[in-house]
């Protein structure tokens, strides 16, 4: 029978999570089959989240410096840009990260079934390809279904002008006037994207700050850049109601921050959040625990309930990023080749790769206030530091937090161009159990950013009290 297969470990998805579970299984010596429902592995991040984003917010990048370039005498003029081809190029960059997927699912014998998977017992998945119905019965699975954007009820979403995360990435067209309802990362990235090629931007936010959950010092000098960008940014404030004219799509505003009771917009970018899976692959046909958001409890080895049946990536929790998701993935494929290992990572960075860039991890202020813990706290202005002045970029600032008494590092979040590069020295800080006084001992090269990070350690260990 051609249209079953039996599998060491079937992995239920083909994202960071899914594929990297799947190539280290197979590296194990497990033999392994990977189902994913679209022709191309990479999942959200390679296809429609991480990686165009940042190649477009590359481009963004450019134009924006080209623009700012005039504070120091050199005048650019307005870029002349060429949608298709920028499209194009997106587009190559995600093609050249996928076919190498391919090829190394091929290189490490991993059988890839595409189409739709869904549990049809606890030892089976069936999969409905393109050929019809496939039956994949397995000693192990790996679930990596990940997540999908949230969609507000009651919006015209079918609408072509409503975009989510995908849409927007597409690059349809440039509209003049665009608003974005989420002020988190990925509502962020896209409107330094869309800003950058000329859309007029309105940012709606439901909470008293941009990017909630980062520290307000962190967010603040991103803040205060984009506002003066932007068209609009209403805190506060939430989208009642949007109807679909032909002119246009008139939003609703409601909240204390100064909205107009509505306004008209010709694109709408819907970015409120990511909803995981659980609930779209057959989980109670496997007896698999999915939470009422459709969440996957896990323990530390990303076991599910039933113990020959793993969860990993968004599907099993926030933060919803790809270095959690892979890290996952590494966890349950050594975890069912028999290695003792589990997930220990002490914190997961996250950055938003805005202009600036916010970027942050371990404990935040407002947790570490939260909680209780006593903790100093230096925060390096990038004012101060030549590098940042060399290339125009004052506002940034670097951050630690550290234990009150063993002065070991806690938490440390950036803010400006770069930031998300910079976080990962504060992350090795944090692994290694490094207190200020071995950040500040570390020999930065001069002129960096990455000593502003040293900087404001030696703030905290006495060795900095003055900066100028
Ligand atoms: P996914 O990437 O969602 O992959 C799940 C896969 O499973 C998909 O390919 C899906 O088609 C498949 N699938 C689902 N159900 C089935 C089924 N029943 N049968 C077969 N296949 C199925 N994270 C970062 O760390 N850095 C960033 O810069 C970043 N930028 C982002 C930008 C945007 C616009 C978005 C939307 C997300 C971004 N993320 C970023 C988040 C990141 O993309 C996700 O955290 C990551 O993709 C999660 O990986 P995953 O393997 O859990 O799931």
């Amino acid at each position: 029978d051609t249209s079953s297969l039996h599998a060491e470990v079937v992995v239920l998805g083909g994202g960071p999570g899914g594929y990297t579970a799947a190539f280290r299984a197979a590296d194990l010596g497990r033999q392994v089959v990977l189902v994913e429902r679209y022709p191309v592995l990479g999942g959200v991040c390679l296809n429609v989240g991480c990686i165009p984003s940042k190649a477009l917010l590359h481009a963004a990048k450019i134009i924006q410096e080209a623009q700012e370039a005039s504070n120091f005498g050199l005048n650019f003029g307005t870029p002349s840009i060429d949608l298709e081809k920028l499209r194009e190029w997106k587009d190559k960059v995600v093609k050249t990260l996928t076919t190498g997927l391919a090829g190394l699912a091929k290189q490490r014998k991993v059988t890839v079934v595409t189409g739709v998977g869904r549990f049809s017992s606890d030892r089976s998945l069936t999969v409905e390809t393109a050929e019809g119905p496939r039956t994949i019965s397995f000693d192990h699975a790996i679930i990596a279904a990940g997540s999908q954007p949230v969609r507000i009820p009651g919006f015209p979403h079918d609408d072509p002008r409503m975009m989510d995360s995908t849409d927007a990435l597409e690059l349809a067209e440039v509209p003049k006037r665009l608003l974005i309802i989420g002020g988190g990362i990925i509502g962020l990235e896209m409107a330094t994207v869309y800003h950058a090629l000329g859309s007029r931007i309105t940012v709606v936010e439901l909470m008293d700050q941009i990017i909630p959950g980062c520290d307000a010092d962190l967010v603040k000098p991103l803040y205060q850049r984009i506002k003066k960008q932007y068209e609009n940014i209403f805190l506060k404030t939430k989208v009642t109601r949007i109807e679909a004219k032909s002119e246009g799509l008139q939003a609703y505003f409601e909240g204390d921050e100064g909205a107009p009771e509505s306004d008209l917009f010709d694109r709408v970018l819907v970015a409120v959040g990511r909803k995981p899976n659980g609930h779209l692959i057959g989980a109670e046909n496997a007896g698999v625990k999915v939470d009422e958001k459709g969440f996957i409890p896990v323990d530390e080895c990303q076991r599910t309930n039933v113990p020959h049946i793993y969860a990993i990536g968004d599907i099993v929790g926030n933060p919803m990023l790809a270095h959690k998701a892979t890290h996952e993935g590494k966890v349950a494929a050594e975890v069912i080749s028999g290695e003792r290992t589990a997930f220990q990572a002490l914190t997961i960075p996250s950055v938003a790769y805005t202009d600036p860039e916010v970027a942050w991890m371990g404990l935040t202020e407002t947790q570490a206030k939260a909680q209780g813990i006593a903790y100093d706290k230096a925060a390096f202005p990038w004012a101060a530091s030549g590098r940042a002045l060399g290339i125009d970029r004052k506002e940034g600032m670097t951050k630690i937090l550290c234990d009150k008494e063993t002065r070991r590092i806690l938490g440390a979040g950036i803010v400006g161009p770069n930031a998300g590069e910079l976080i990962s020295e504060a992350v090795l800080a944090l692994e290694m159990g490094a207190d200020v006084e071995d950040v500040a001992l570390t020999i930065h090269p001069h002129p960096t950013l990455s000593e502003t990070f040293a900087f404001a350690a030696e703030m905290l260990d006495g060795s900095i009290t003055d900066l100028y």
